[in-house]
């Protein structure tokens, strides 16, 4: 596997620190990756400054065809790319090829939103003039991306920043990087320093964030490094666009007691997918207590079908969770609730697996609102069911946490959609269909889930500058000048 970075278009091998990049399924190191030493991010800074200058100066149809191509040779490369994805981060086959057709789509979407405006034309103040906002790429931009979606969460930036005519330096996280240093070949056809691939740890990330040479930082991941990266920026003025962490609530409202088993198998696998190590992951279900003991059943009994195991076989549902420390966090937030008082209806076990770090999907009831488990991010496959009164009280206790990133309501009654739609503080709301991202539905969070959105055109104008033109065509003096002495202001 590809373990050089690309720096000004040169393949070299990271003179940093060395990364072990774990394979979570048999706990053996794949590859060991050397991160970019200070001197080679120097290099990767200057070689983007550069390189942002033509790539900027490029028309936008051009830089349009370019992203085509790099959406085809994508492509071309699934087997190749889900096959790293898998190895370094155990989501499932199956997933790792849908992430790779994802990621070509962006491409495809911002090659075309890129070349079809630069800006608006809007009134001017006179009829001699010319009135003008034009969106100009901001320079360079750097962007950080966590382990989870390692190529979709690059290709939300990557895509609309170079079709904006940024250039970038991107870097993965340290658990893994291969999937990223894998997409140099594809990377060929853009001009060399378009785009620098670097690697490692938090370290490389706090430089990258506080380098004057970085115009804008697009950043996944914790809310805890988003605010640090946050503060980085915010010294220097630079752009930021900030993707975080989530709590998603999952409401069933009374009214489907027609599709209890609809709403369990929707809810399981918005809980349970990649191992619940979505940042849109379902983590709090709120049943109208009507339907709850069916809809409990129903859930509970799905999960135990659920199949842990080789994330390379195509009938496996849930792969191993991504690192150790990651299933150890999940494991104490559910002791944690139980401990005080919640029970563990099924699952929270390694399904039999001695190797790998797997979690069976667990199913919790009776944990309190005030327990991490329900306040507090899991990022991993547990799902805490609780039963509501009403859709006040669902409302409530969806809007009760610091987080806002997406939110699922199943329902068919179109009062309570639109009161849902209304009222839940959440980036995206989907109705009886979850986790359906779309190129372009903007995405991104309320409150401490983020700040900015990936996707869309606002996702494009995360990574362009605003400047106003203001054109006179008379060479005339205007009535307002100096001295006031000729001028009335009330005339
Ligand atoms: P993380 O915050 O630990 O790391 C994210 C990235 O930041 C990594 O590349 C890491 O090396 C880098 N980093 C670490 N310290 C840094 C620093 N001081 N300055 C700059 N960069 C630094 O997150 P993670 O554990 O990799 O990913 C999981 C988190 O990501 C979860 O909280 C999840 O909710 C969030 N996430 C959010 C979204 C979204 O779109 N909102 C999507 C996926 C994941």
């Amino acid at each position: 596997m590809e373990t050089n970075l690309l720096i000004n278009g040169e393949s070299v091998a990271g003179s940093g620190k060395p990364i072990a990049v774990e394979n979570p399924f048999t706990e053996q190191t794949l590859e060991t990756v050397g991160s970019a030493s200070p001197e080679q991010l120097d290099a990767a800074f200057d070689a983007a400054r550069e390189a942002s200058k033509a790539w900027a100066a490029m028309p936008a149809w051009e830089r349009g065809e370019l992203l085509h191509e790099v959406a085809a040779r994508l492509r071309k490369s699934t087997d190749e790319l889900a096959e790293i994805l898998t190895a370094e981060g155990g989501k499932p086959l199956i997933e790792n090829r849908d992430e790779i057709g994802w990621v070509a789509a962006a491409f495809d979407y911002y090659a075309e939103i890129g070349r079809d405006s630069a800006g608006r034309v809007i009134p001017p103040i006179e009829a001699s003039q010319l009135a003008m906002v034009v969106k100009e790429p901001l320079g360079v931009v750097g962007c950080i991306v966590p382990w989870n979606y390692p190529l979709l969460l690059l290709a939300w930036k990557l895509a609309p920043a170079l079709a904006a005519g940024n250039s970038i330096v991107a870097k993965p996280s340290e658990m893994t990087p291969l999937s990223t240093l894998a997409l140099a070949p594809i990377l060929e056809v853009l001009p060399k320093g378009v785009v620098n691939l670097v690697c490692g740890d938090g370290e490389v990330g706090a430089a990258l964030a506080s380098d004057e040479r970085v115009d804008c930082v697009a950043f996944t991941g914790s809310v805890e490094t988003g605010k640090a990266v946050a503060h980085a920026c915010i010294d220097r003025v630079a752009r930021i666009n900030l993707e975080m962490g989530g709590k998603d609530p999952f409401i069933v409202c009374a009214d489907v007691a027609g599709g209890i088993e609809v709403a369990a198998r929707g809810g399981a696998w918005a809980a349970f997918l990649n191992a619940g190590q979505v940042c849109t992951s379902a983590e709090r279900f709120y049943v109208a207590e009507e339907l709850y003991d069916d809809y409990l059943q129903a859930f509970a009994d799905h999960a135990k079908t659920l199949k842990l195991g080789d994330p390379r076989a195509s009938d496996t549902d849930l792969g191993p969770m991504a690192s150790a420390v990651q299933r150890e966090k999940v494991t104490a937030q559910v002791e944690a609730a139980v401990a005080s008082g919640a029970e563990l209806v099924c699952g929270g076990g390694r399904g039999g697996h001695e190797t790998g770090h797997f979690f069976e999907p667990a199913v919790v009831t009776g944990a309190a609102a005030d327990t991490a488990l329900l306040s507090e991010e899991t990022f991993g496959p547990v799902a805490p069911i609780v039963p509501v009164k009403n859709l006040d009280e669902a409302i409530d206790l969806a809007n009760s946490t610091r987080f806002g990133l997406g939110a699922n309501i199943y329902t068919q009654d179109l009062k309570t959609i639109f009161r849902c739609m209304r009222e839940i503080k959440a980036g995206t709301v989907w109705f009886n269909d979850p986790l359906t991202d779309n190129d372009a539905g903007p995405f991104g969070g309320f409150k401490q889930s983020g700040l900015g959105r990936e996707l869309g055109r606002e996702g494009l104008e995360a990574f362009q500058e605003t400047k106003h033109i203001h054109i006179e065509s008379e060479l005339e003096r205007k009535e307002w000048w100096y001295p006031y002495s000729e001028y009335s202001a009330s005339e």
